[in-house]
């Protein structure tokens, strides 16, 4: 068997030759001067396309969302956002590390919310409540299987933010992937990304996820918020040099990877087709953009699972005791696709 797949992540990407060239060719300058001009011409794109004044780049977007937060909060404040979201599982406790502030969690539709859900946990304006000062949403929401917001609900979201004077974040790492499924699996227009990001008072988007640059996250909104942005990045040790090499890469993936995500989505289709009609799988969460999630019935643990999934080359993660992810990214062709699925349904999961 020559079949090696690695479902784990779309961060597994490496970089393309063409990529390579962009980085090896960027003009380059001390970023903490302003002086990279690479950088500040990316980042000024950045805020362009969502419809925002001003950009930073940032290593990851663990960083991004944090400064975001640091800057929107208090310490003492409350965050409002979803269960599932990765501010509150996977960035170590930051809210309350590094900005002092605590969560309040809502338990969402594959970590999707409504305004209701948020006006319900906004605390009255008295000493005995910490003080709700930010609505964070992740679109798509990984832990939600990739799941995709409806744009009339983050709308409602937005009004009901702006009548409680509330700022709105959003986590769009994967937002490129929530877009392109958006618009039926096309490229939004240029109208379609600003419309979206006015809808938010920051903005935090990743490159290194399924548009496959090596590193990078961007963190957008306007002039002042940014002013105050960098000045968290510094005090979180996030200033960086010549980053002309990274944010070329980043700016040749929205150029060259952004057009062909819709693969990924039609694969992670493929994928779960499958995995729903095997006889161990119980359940397979809505497949809408690259992430599927499934889950496994008694008898067998998603750790055994991915044990012998691994021996038949196909990596992947476990998610919970009975749940599994699979990224599709484009380090992996239609043909390791096909040959993924054949062996799935040949494998533990369908006797
Ligand atoms: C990957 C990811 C991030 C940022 O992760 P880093 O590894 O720090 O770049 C933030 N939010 C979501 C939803 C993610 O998937």
């Amino acid at each position: 068997m020559d079949l090696k797949a690695d479902f784990r992540s779309d961060t597994l990407t490496r970089p393309t030759l063409g990529m390579l060239d962009a980085m090896h060719s960027a003009k380059t300058g001390d970023d903490v001067f302003a002086e990279d001009l690479t950088t500040e011409d990316f980042q000024q794109r950045c805020a362009q396309m969502f419809g925002h004044e001003a950009a930073l780049f940032c290593p990851s977007g663990t960083m991004t969302n944090q400064i975001a937060i640091n800057v929107h909060v208090q310490p003492g404040d409350e965050v409002v956002c979803d269960r599932m979201s990765h501010i509150y599982n996977y960035e170590g406790g930051g809210i309350a590390r590094n900005s002092g502030a605590s969560v309040r969690l809502l338990r969402g539709d594959h970590g999707r919310f409504k305004w209701e859900d948020v006006a319900a946990e906004i605390n009255p304006s008295d000493s005995h409540y910490a003080r709700t000062s930010l609505v964070s949403l992740e679109d798509t929401c990984n832990r939600g299987g990739g799941s995709v917001w409806k744009l009339s609900d983050i709308q409602s979201i937005r009004e009901g933010c702006d009548a409680s004077t509330l700022p709105l974040h959003l986590d769009g790492a994967r937002c490129w992937n929530a877009m392109v499924a958006r618009a039926g699996d096309v490229l939004p227009s240029a109208e379609d990304w600003q419309t979206y990001g006015r809808l938010f008072d920051s903005i935090s988007v990743c490159f290194s996820k399924g548009l496959g640059a090596p590193v990078g996250s961007v963190l957008i909104g306007s002039k002042d918020f940014i002013a105050k942005a960098h000045r968290s990045r510094k005090v979180f040790g996030g200033g960086m040099r010549q980053i002309g090499v990274l944010t070329a890469a980043c700016n040749y993936a929205l150029n060259n990877e952004l057009p062909r995500l819709h693969e990924d989505h039609k694969r992670a289709k493929q994928i779960g087709n499958v995995l729903i009609e095997l006889s161990r799988v119980v359940a397979v969460d809505p497949v809408e953009t690259n992430i599927v999630i499934f889950e496994i019935a008694d008898g067998l643990t998603a750790a055994e699972f991915v044990k012998t999934a691994t021996q038949d080359g196909i990596l992947c993660f476990a998610f919970g005791p009975q749940r599994v992810r699979m990224v599709v990214h484009r380090d992996l062709n239609q043909a390791q696709v096909d040959a993924t699925c054949e062996a799935l349904s040949r494998s533990v999961l369908n006797h």
